[in-house]
């Protein structure tokens, strides 16, 4: 008897907090996997979990609460592979000596919080504009269930040689600052440095394979670290059980981080026909972040402290497109990131109508931003694609955006985990 009553309180404990049963209705379902998209489907939803979905037809029985969203189109909420809540400026460095680490988490709470009204419902966040670890705080306020956000993975800082990206390039030698960035040099330094990265909550390490576009006083187009410093960082890595992803716009940093064994390249923007034919060898996945140039030369081409970056954009951008073309038909998994750094949350979307651009078809470039960054986080048992066992991460917007993708700036619909973030 007593043994009966503590199995069935047992029992009762696994039940999901809300075990409803819901029935959302599109007007058509894009799933992330098919190639085209399902009219008149139907999703069921128990828990924080999908459990069926129904090509047309009417529903089984009325036990269900109905979410009708017909005529929207549903997807898998869209998964951010590369972005950056705590950057709000366009001088985000300054900002960085400016603010306080509480400061940031605040404010980067407010972003990422937005994101998932957008639609993002997964945010990789490659390394933070911190010395602490701000990003990680907000990320375990919402674990704690402290506040609505999305789910968050990625890095504690970006990696950087000394005068690297990474690095504060534009004060006098002798003041003695912390940089955005986490500056180490040498083969042990990188490793102490991952190690202390994964003490503190990284699930990624994210290096700076090159120079980068946005920080002042260092050139995207050399390499940076030597070849010995990355493979120290990618076995280091390994062995504590993280990947690494690799910010590299030379074409020499992107070679030299895929034979180190990164499993992702940031950016990507000189690669060479040489280093498609390694990522795609090595199953290496490519995150092209073309919006962020865009945004800078059309919404802020007067910036005093992304002129560096405007002029790039300006000379390298049919170039980039190009490269990227290449990399999309030799078949380079390709991810969806938006480098998010400040611009209004909303446009962060634009960056699947530049995928097209470069080459991908309108159903690859969402298959890109919701499966393929799935399995490059290495979270396609959970989330990416909209099929029985999957959490509910539900997107909708207002009509089909395989002919119009500016409708992903519309999105009306966000379900987290079973849970309605937003409906219109
Ligand atoms: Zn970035």
């Amino acid at each position: 008897m007593t043994i009966l009553l503590l199995l069935a309180l047992a029992s009762l404990a696994f039940l999901p907090a809300h075990s409803e049963r819901i029935a959302i209705r599109c007007g058509a379902l894009i799933d992330g996997r098919a190639d085209q998209p399902i009219e008149n489907a139907i999703l069921f939803v128990e828990g924080d979990r999908i459990t069926g979905v129904q090509a047309g037809g009417e529903l089984p029985d009325a036990s269900y609460r109905v979410i009708d969203l017909r005529p929207a189109t549903c997807l898998p909420g869209l998964i951010d592979a590369h972005a950056h809540p705590l950057i709000k400026t366009d001088d985000y460095q300054v900002d960085h000596l400016r603010r306080s680490s509480g400061y940031k988490a605040l404010r980067g709470l407010a972003v990422v919080q937005e994101m998932l009204n957008a639609g993002w419902t997964t945010v990789r966040i490659p390394g933070d504009a911190d010395v602490h670890y701000a990003h990680f705080d907000v990320r375990t306020a919402i674990q704690e269930g402290l506040f609505r956000g999305p789910r968050i993975t990625g890095a504690g800082h970006y990696l950087s040689i000394t005068g690297g990206g990474g690095d504060v390039n534009f004060v006098a030698p002798e003041q003695v600052i912390q940089a955005d960035g986490l500056v180490v040099d040498g083969v042990d330094a990188v490793r102490q440095a991952v190690r202390e990265e994964v003490k503190h909550g990284s699930d990624w390490i994210k290096v700076l394979a090159s120079g980068a576009m946005m920080s002042a006083g260092d050139d995207p187009t050399r390499a940076h670290f030597s070849p010995e410093e990355l493979e120290a960082i990618v076995e280091e890595a390994t062995r504590l059980g993280v990947p690494v992803a690799a910010h590299a716009h030379s074409a020499e940093g992107i070679k030299q981080a895929v034979r180190a064994g990164v499993r992702s390249i940031e950016h990507g923007t000189f690669v060479d026909d040489e280093g498609i034919a390694l990522m795609v060898e090595r199953g290496v996945y490519l995150v092209p972040t073309l919006y962020v140039g865009d945004y800078y030369l059309e919404e802020q081409p007067e910036s005093d402290a992304q002129r560096k970056m405007n002029e790039l954009t300006r000379k390298y951008r049919a170039e980039h497109f190009e490269r990227l073309g290449k990399a999309i038909r030799a078949g380079v998994k390709i991810g969806v990131g938006t480098d998010y750094v400040g611009f209004p949350v909303a446009q962060g979307t634009r960056e699947f109508a530049l995928l097209v651009e470069a080459g991908m078809a309108p159903m690859q470039a969402l298959q890109a931003g919701t499966r393929v960054n799935a399995e490059l986080l290495g979270w396609e048992d959970r989330v990416g694609t909209i099929e029985a066992g999957k959490l509910a991460d539900v997107i909708a917007v207002p009509g089909d955006p395989l002919a119009d993708l500016s409708l992903l700036e519309r999105v009306s619909f966000v379900m987290l985990g079973g849970e309605v973030i937003r409906s219109e």
